[in-house]
């Protein structure tokens, strides 16, 4: 744990273990480094990716610049599920207490069929008893971080679309933008620029951006009094090409409301024959599915209070350029569907590891390739599992619909199953037989046998 405003925890002696990750993952590993200190850094994009890693590399004493296209930097979407993962990253930066106010504590996920049947069920204090996912507003986690970029006196250059990147004089690079400024020159160029970066096509190599059939509407609505599932990530299917989703979120930090995120699967190229079906219409059909949810969509009263996202499958080769300073982060480099719920734990878990890799190796060239190294399975693993879980939740496929409610369940009660999916769940997995653990960033949220307490709902870090 961070004392505000302070350095990252002394290093430890390595403790590295069967299955453990590449040691550049834990920051405490990194001997500081002193030609590597006093970088000059450019981030592309403040979102959850960009904003954590301006603020690990400030700390760390870095001159650090973001650059974002919005004339106002501000969250985009409704809300997400931070995983133990995510909030251990955000422990590193003395964040998780804030973030757990704000936020909802989830104790389990359970999705059902229309007809009522429990398909699928997983609470993460069987994974161990302290353990726990966090419903977040998109706009509470976007104000933490940005507090913390702002106290840490980062510079926010904003209506900035940034295009490209160019080399400089003294193997130093510089951002070009929309209209033709240069920003910069930069020791490194770090791309938070989210799912569409215009800038990875820079990296060479093989790069995959598939979009996905299926996007989602989501809306942040008031949580009502009669539902009773505050602790509770629940989903309702029926068949894979229907799926309705209520996550509690907590509420936002200037407005007491509790809230959750609503979410209904629409095919990509259904969107305006949903919305020229009319509100009301939809929401006769979303409460024929799912009663219990009609009195929260009671919530949306104009289809403004809507809002559409699709999401794309992406994989690059490899998510740095050395010859440009350039590394890219977050769903840049690795968009996955949000049916995991891991995107914004995986950028999180970027940012920090590639601070970690700066703070510890003599180049930028070995610490890009270290961050990889570092970053790789983990990835790697959430990608394929984006790729072939989502039709089960999110297809044309009856099929497939059927398979789930015929195994999902079943798996869960078979003790190794069960393991695996929660290790799944709580984004630690970084193959089929192995998995990193949150505890290395933070005790809290550790995942491996310690001494464990079980903490209050919520504290302060
Ligand atoms: C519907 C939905 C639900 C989700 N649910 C979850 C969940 O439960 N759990 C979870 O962990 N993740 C979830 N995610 C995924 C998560 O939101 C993303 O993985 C995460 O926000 C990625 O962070 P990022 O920093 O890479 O990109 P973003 O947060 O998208 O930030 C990108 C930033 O870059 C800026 N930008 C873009 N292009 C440029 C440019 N050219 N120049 C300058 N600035 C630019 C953008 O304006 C933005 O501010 C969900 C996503 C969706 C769509």
């Amino acid at each position: 744990m961070l004392p505000s405003g302070g350095v990252l925890p002394a290093p430890r002696p390595p403790r590295r273990r069967w299955g453990s990750v590449h040691p550049a993952v834990y920051p405490w590993f990194a001997e500081r480094n002193d030609r590597m200190r006093n970088l000059r850094i450019g981030i592309v994009g403040a979102g959850t990716g960009g904003l954590a890693a301006a603020a690990f590399l400030a700390r760390d004493g870095h001159h650090v610049q973001l650059l974002e296209r919005f004339d106002e930097a501000r969250p985009v979407g409704a809300g997400l599920l931070l995983q133990p993962t995510g909030l251990a990253c955000l422990a590193q930066l003395g964040l998780d207490g804030r973030a757990r106010t704000l936020g909802a504590t989830i104790h389990d996920l359970e999705g059902r069929t229309v007809g009522g049947r429990r398909v699928l069920a997983m609470d993460y204090r069987r994974l161990r008893p302290h353990l726990f996912g966090l419903g977040i507003h998109r706009a509470s986690l976007f104000t933490l971080l940005h507090d913390e970029v702002v106290r840490l006196g980062i510079p926010i250059a904003t209506g900035v679309e940034a295009v490209r990147v160019e080399h400089h004089a003294n193997r130093r690079s510089v951002i070009v933008d929309k209209q033709g400024r240069h920003h910069g020159p930069y020791d490194l160029v770090v791309d938070a620029s989210g799912m569409r970066s215009p800038l990875r096509r820079l990296l060479g190599g093989r790069i995959r951006d598939r979009q996905f059939t299926y996007g989602a509407i989501w809306a942040a609505l008031p949580i009502t009094d009669r539902w009773q599932r505050r602790t509770t990530l629940m989903q309702c299917y029926d068949g894979a090409p229907v799926m309705i989703g209520v996550l509690p979120i907590g509420r936002l930090p200037d407005d007491p409301t509790e809230r959750c995120a609503f979410f209904w699967s629409v095919r990509v190229d259904q969107r305006e024959a949903w919305m020229a079906a009319g509100l009301d219409a939809w929401k006769a059909r979303v409460a024929a599915l799912w009663p219990d949810v009609a009195p929260i969509l009671d919530g949306v009263r104009a289809p403004g209070d809507l809002s559409f996202v699709s999401y794309a499958d992406v994989v690059i080769e490899r998510p740095y350029c050395p010859d440009l300073g350039l590394a890219v982060i977050g769903d840049g480099a690795h968009g996955t569907s949000p049916q995991l719920g891991q995107g914004a734990n995986l950028a999180l878990t970027d940012a920090l590891t590639l601070a970690a890799a700066l703070r510890r190796d003599e180049t930028i060239e070995d610490a890009l390739g270290n961050f990889h190294a570092a970053r790789r399975r983990h990835v790697a693993f959430y990608q394929l599992a984006s790729r072939w879980l989502t039709p089960f939740f999110q297809s044309d496929s009856r099929v497939l619909g059927f398979v789930r409610d015929a195994t999902f369940g079943l798996a869960s009660r078979v003790p190794f199953a069960e393991g695996q999916m929660l290790r799944t769940l709580a984004g630690i997995k970084t193959g089929p037989f192995s998995e990193l653990d949150p505890g290395d960033w933070s005790e809290r949220y550790a995942t491996r046998s310690r001494r464990f307490t079980t903490l209050p709902a919520s504290s302060s870090s």
